[in-house]
């Protein structure tokens, strides 16, 4: 495995564990009564929703282009199943 792809195994590794640590602690103190002004709780899931905006901000872009890369690697394998396949195409030689 080269070196980017470590890389980015590790980066995608590290969203992952991110965006669900971050939904698990929203979802954990989804009925939070706050009483307090300076509450630690709204403080922490003020950030998180602030993590969570950006995570999106962040990956949308990527998220699109592997969606439209993934869309075009599957017309490219269903063209040939629309091209006629002769034998110079295959390229068979006819040597009879
Ligand atoms: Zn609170």
């Amino acid at each position: 495995m080269t070196n980017r792809r470590l890389s980015a195994l590790l980066l995608a590794a590290v969203l992952l564990i991110l965006l669900v640590s971050t939904a698990l602690l929203a979802a954990a103190h989804t009925d939070h009564d706050c009483a307090v002004a300076d509450c630690p709780v709204c403080q922490t899931l003020a950030a998180a929703v602030c993590t969570l905006k950006l995570l999106l901000a962040a990956t949308l872009p990527a998220v699109l282009a592997a969606a439209r890369a993934a869309r075009c690697r599957t017309a490219d394998a269903l063209v040939p199943a629309a091209v006629p396949r002769t034998p110079v195409r295959l390229k068979v030689k006819l040597s009879n």
